[in-house]
């Protein structure tokens, strides 16, 4: 079966959140997927994200990851999830940040020098540095339902949900959720 990224998959408001994002259910062993997993799923996601991510105004049409800066790609994803993720729940610890600043300098350190289009990897680096000096935390969620980090745009800051029409529904019916999970496309 062929894996395509839906706008759904772009809840999270910045791109570095949806990179977060392409691990499904993180937090539980059995279940989780890396949808990073699939070299050519980084690819398409890099033009999904042109269409879907909320930062694609900022970023444009995004190039592709360069085969050697993957790795940095993947290291800063996961610190870019453990940090956010615990400052949300006031757990942060000032290491997950100096780890998540690294990591953006290593990605940018082994940028291409580009012409147009910016990698994904180097726009990555720079949606999640973004984040880490913004004026406002509160505005970062974790969704109760898919555990997805969001970045809550809404005037009141009012979003429960990374995706009202998916994880708020969904939580609605949960049961049903439960037993046919395999048709839900998560
Ligand atoms: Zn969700």
């Amino acid at each position: 079966m062929t894996f395509t990224w839906t706008a759904h998959r772009f809840a999270g408001g910045a791109l570095a959140l949806d990179v977060a994002n392409s691990i499904i259910l993180r937090a539980d062993p059995e279940r989780r997927i890396d949808r990073f997993a699939d070299v050519a799923a980084i690819d398409s996601f890099a033009e999904a994200a042109n269409r879907f991510g909320a930062e694609s105004a900022r970023f444009g049409a995004l190039a592709p990851v360069a085969a050697e800066n993957r790795g940095r790609l993947l290291q800063l994803r996961e610190a870019t999830d453990r940090h956010f993720r615990a400052a949300i729940s006031a757990t942060g610890r000032p290491e997950f940040l100096a780890d998540l600043l690294e990591a953006i300098a290593a990605v940018l350190r082994g940028s291409l020098p580009h012409v147009g289009a910016l990698s994904l990897d180097t726009a990555t680096a720079q949606s999640a540095l973004s984040l880490a000096a913004s004026t406002e935390p509160d505005r970062l969620k974790i969704c109760p339902n898919c555990g997805w980090l969001f970045l809550d745009r809404s005037r009141n800051r009012s979003r429960t949900w990374c995706d009202m029409a998916v994880c708020g529904n969904r939580t609605k019916a949960k049961r049903h959720y439960h037993r046919n999970r395999e048709e839900t496309g998560l």
